[in-house]
């Protein structure tokens, strides 16, 4: 395992604390949960502390922090339950426009999250999931910039997010991989409109149609037919976000059932010194452990090599972390009996939070078909 700094520890110390004197009881993240899984308030208050820019460089206002720290924010804003929903989505594209976006773009948008806005990644469609090299959404080249139609689907944090990384078609060759382009679309652009998906989650995520919607040259990100190796080039980042949150998600689950099982007694004597609930408690613990050791020891080498991919350990992150956090709050569950189903507790929320954590971000079973061809598979 990975030492952390002083430094590190502290930080870690003062988002623990911050989630405990903001968000650490039922009521008041009720409160701030009220305008849905994004509280603009609480970030505001993250984004003033100089959180929200973790990972922006200090040319842009940002704290310009390494991926440990930034595992470090994500690990214990979820483990604090912290209703940020646009964080994950905001960090993964703000990684993105820092790669490839225009010096003015940078300022603009990076500046921009620093201050507190948030951001959102648009690349699946009703025909495009797994298969998202696969995307139809058109970009078709017109006078001074480009003229956007088609339609994406389950685009996390898009109806809060003052801006959208639109992944679309710009060439269609034999190769589905060629002729794919990043543009900067910001909110409220004419000819995009934004409809909620009702899911077991909420409303976080969004269909967005496109009808001619004019996006001028300045706002393609990167170059254009070369967005599908940019996208490529961010895996380290994204699978690191999305399994940090996991983490943290697990940890709060354990945490919580934990207090549950040492406090609720049947048969005279806490139920969790039963060995069936105590044996599988230990299991937990240990899956966390392992699941830490994976996510930060990869945060440690991408901060090492900043410019190395590493594909077998970035989806080693995102399976491993998202498998642990479904099956422990499922189970954590179970070892609250009853209780565990009412709205009384966390515990299913949590697990709703987790159940679909193996499917977003590359489904498992494709993070499964990239570890295996690793090995010439
Ligand atoms: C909550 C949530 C948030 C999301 N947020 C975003 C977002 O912000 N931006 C964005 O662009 N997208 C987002 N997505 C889309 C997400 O990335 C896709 O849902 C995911 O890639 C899977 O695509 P699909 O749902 O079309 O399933 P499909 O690709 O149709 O897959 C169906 C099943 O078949 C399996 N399968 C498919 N192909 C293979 C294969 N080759 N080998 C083995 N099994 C296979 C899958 O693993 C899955 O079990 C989000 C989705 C959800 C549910």
């Amino acid at each position: 395992m990975i030492e952390f700094t002083p430094e590190q520890q502290a930080f870690a110390q003062a988002v623990r604390d911050f989630c405990a004197r903001e968000v650490g009881t039922r009521e008041q993240r009720a409160r701030y949960n009220q305008d849905g899984p994004h509280s603009q308030e609480l970030y505001q208050k993250m984004a003033d502390l100089g959180w929200a820019g973790i990972i922006v460089g200090e040319e842009y206002g940002g704290a310009g922090a390494g991926n440990v720290e930034l595992c470090i924010f994500l690990e214990e804003s979820l483990r604090g339950m912290a209703p940020v929903g646009g964080i994950g989505p905001t960090f993964i594209t703000a990684a993105a426009y820092e790669k490839f976006a225009t010096e003015e773009l940078k300022q603009e948008v990076l500046g921009g999250v620093v201050a507190g806005n948030s951001l959102s990644i648009a690349m699946s469609e009703p025909e495009a999931g797994s298969d998202v090299a696969n995307l139809s959404c058109k970009a078709e080249k017109v006078d001074g910039g480009w003229l956007i139609n088609g339609q994406k689907t389950w685009i996390s944090n898009a109806a809060y997010a003052t801006s959208i990384l639109l992944i679309a078609r710009t060439e269609r060759t034999d190769k589905k991989h060629e002729g794919i382009t990043q543009f900067h679309v910001p909110a409220g652009t004419k000819g995009l409109e934004i409809v909620p998906i009702e899911t077991l989650g909420g409303r976080e995520q969004n269909d967005l149609y496109f009808t001619d919607c004019f996006i001028p040259d300045e706002y393609v990100v990167g170059q254009v037919n070369q967005g599908w190796w940019q996208l490529m080039s961010g895996l380290n980042t994204e699978r690191l976000i999305l399994g940090a949150m996991q983490l943290g998600l697990a940890e709060r689950s354990f945490d919580d059932t934990l207090k549950f099982i040492t406090e609720r007694k049947q048969f005279g004597r806490p139920v969790g010194t039963f060995q069936a609930l105590r044996h599988r408690m230990a299991d937990h613990a240990t899956e966390i452990e392992c699941t830490k050791l994976l996510v930060y020891n990869l945060a440690a080498k991408a901060d090492a090599n900043p410019t190395q991919m590493f594909p077998r350990e970035a989806s080693m992150v995102k399976l491993k972390s998202t498998e642990v956090s479904k099956a422990m709050t499922i189970d954590g569950m179970q070892m609250m009996g009853g209780y565990g189903y009412t709205t009384e507790f966390d515990a299913e929320a949590l697990m709703r939070s987790a159940i679909i954590s193996t499917v977003y971000g590359g489904t498992n079973e494709i993070q499964r078909d990239i570890i295996g061809k690793t090995y010439g598979l």
